[in-house]
């Protein structure tokens, strides 16, 4: 399977990547999660992007899609892959195009995530992420069973900078500014799929699973 999953910030891509990676086996390529640990250890590619995350803003094409290009090159994704978070402009999705018709490896399909705005943000202000393990609590409506602590691997539960309300408004803006029109892109072409992504994640993991049914790998 070759994905690219669309949707505004708080739409649950990341969680839905995360469980079509475990059930695929192919691997969940998040630019943000990307430019996070450039971030963090400081490289020069994060001291860049990090004045464009602080603020909601995109960080600029030619950095994102180089990067990807490059993850894409390692071996664990010659299975397939699902990209979260990109391409998020048109000249990543066209730069995506190019690049997997060189290679004679076109989409699978490109599932689309909608959701309410005032609900994505009543997720993202409410949202604990595991530095480790990159999974995501809620306070409100999935919460770990120790206060602060992952589930998963006991590590110290943290939030991410950009996930204020004031930021994941503008996130939002700039989805829709720049983003939506991918819609559209990827309609054209016959890609597109729509997922309700307004329920309990297993019921939209259900719901996606269904749709992939169809898709020809
Ligand atoms: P995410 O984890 O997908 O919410 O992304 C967090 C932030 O990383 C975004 O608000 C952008 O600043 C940046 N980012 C992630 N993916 C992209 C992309 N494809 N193009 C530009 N900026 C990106």
């Amino acid at each position: 399977m070759r994905l690219v999953l669309l949707g505004p910030p708080g739409a649950g891509k990341g969680t839905q990547a995360a469980q079509l990676a475990h059930r695929f086996g192919i691997p969940q390529i998040s630019t943000g999660d990307i430019l996070r640990e450039h971030v963090q250890e400081n490289t020069m590619l994060g001291v860049k992007a990090r004045t464009f995350m602080d603020r909601g803003e995109y960080v600029p094409d030619d950095v994102v899609v180089e990067m990807v290009m490059e993850r894409m090159q390692e071996p664990d994704a010659e299975k397939g892959f699902i990209l979260d978070g990109f391409p998020r402009t048109v000249p990543q999705a066209e730069a995506l195009e190019v690049a997997l018709a060189e290679a004679g490896r076109p989409l699978s399909a490109v599932l689309k995530f909608s959701i309410a705005d005032d609900m994505a943000v009543r997720r993202l202000t409410a949202r604990w992420t595991c530095p480790n393990c990159k999974r995501t609590y809620n306070l409100e409506f999935k919460p770990p069973a120790q206060e602060g602590i992952c589930d998963e691997c006991g590590y110290v539960l943290e939030r991410r900078a950009d996930d204020d309300e004031l930021t994941v408004r503008r996130r939002i803006e700039v989805y829709r500014e720049q983003t939506a029109s991918l819609e559209r892109f990827y309609r054209d072409r016959g890609y597109l799929r729509e997922v309700d992504a307004q329920a309990r994640e297993a019921d939209v993991t259900d719901r996606t699973m269904a749709i992939l049914a169809d898709i020809k790998d």
